[in-house]
């Protein structure tokens, strides 16, 4: 589904994404684990459009996406979840909500995803009046997974859902990215929580400085004695 060959992405001087490749089957949960400034969110950011490459390619269902503008590829079907959150703080959650739809305009089935939604984020429901700031932290990770979700993705990236959220409500979040994958999406889950983003994943990627240091079944390397020892302890 997607496929990313030797992509490169440089910040001026800053070599930030070397010779990167990653792939991604239809129905997969794909985790991308590393430590802070290894070039996690820069990955998701080079794929939704963000961030111009260097070189390499980038190819959505054969289609190669990396000359084309983020809207454009959303229109595609991918959808970036970026960190920090990133809800329009000013605006109520219905309002956060229907900003998600803006490449749409299939009305009927705009409806129809504000109940799924709202199905899958119930506190959303009660709370859709109010103003997107005065939410919680997990209510607002919550608004901004279900903004990305009203853009009817294919493939959703999630750039650390779990920053900076108590351990119920990462429990509570990791359990609906499940159930969005149960649902027909495919996942791109991008962590500093490998112990959790490794459990919930079908595979995983580890980036080191830039480079794919690593790669296979999530819960093999959940076993692997250096892949423990570099990010699952102390
Ligand atoms: P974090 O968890 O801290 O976001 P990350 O793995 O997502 O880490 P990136 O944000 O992708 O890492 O950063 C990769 C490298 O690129 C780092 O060295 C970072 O300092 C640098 N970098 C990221 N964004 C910029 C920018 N806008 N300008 C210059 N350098 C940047």
């Amino acid at each position: 589904m997607l496929e990313l060959s030797n992509v490169n992405v440089y910040y001026g001087g800053i070599h930030a994404l070397k010779n990167i490749s990653i792939k991604i089957e239809e129905g997969e949960v794909v985790t991308l684990i590393g430590a802070n400034g290894a070039g996690k969110s820069t990955t998701l950011k080079a794929i939704s459009g963000m961030e111009k490459l260097k070189s390499g390619e980038i190819k959505f269902n054969g289609e190669k996406i990396n000359s084309l503008n983020a809207t454009s590829i959303v229109k595609l079907g991918i959808s970036h979840v970026p960190e920090g959150r990133r809800v329009f703080s000013k605006m109520s959650v219905m309002e956060n909500l229907e900003m998600g739809a803006y490449t749409r305009n299939d009305k009927g089935e705009i409806n129809n995803d504000f109940e799924k939604v709202f199905s899958l984020f119930p506190r959303l429901l009660e709370r859709k009046e109010q103003m997107a700031g005065t939410l919680s932290g997990g209510e607002q990770q919550m608004l901004a997974i279900g903004r990305a979700l009203m853009s009817k993705p294919k493939l959703i990236l999630l750039d650390e859902p779990s920053m900076g959220l108590a351990p119920i409500i990462v429990k509570e979040i990791f359990s609906i990215i499940r159930n969005i994958n149960e649902t027909g999406t495919t996942v791109l889950l991008v962590e500093q929580n490998a112990n959790m983003a490794l459990n919930a994943a079908d595979r995983a990627y580890i980036i080191r400085n830039g480079e794919i240091e690593m790669e296979g079944n999530a819960k093999k390397m959940v076993a692997d004695e250096r892949v423990r020892k570099a990010y699952l302890e102390g």
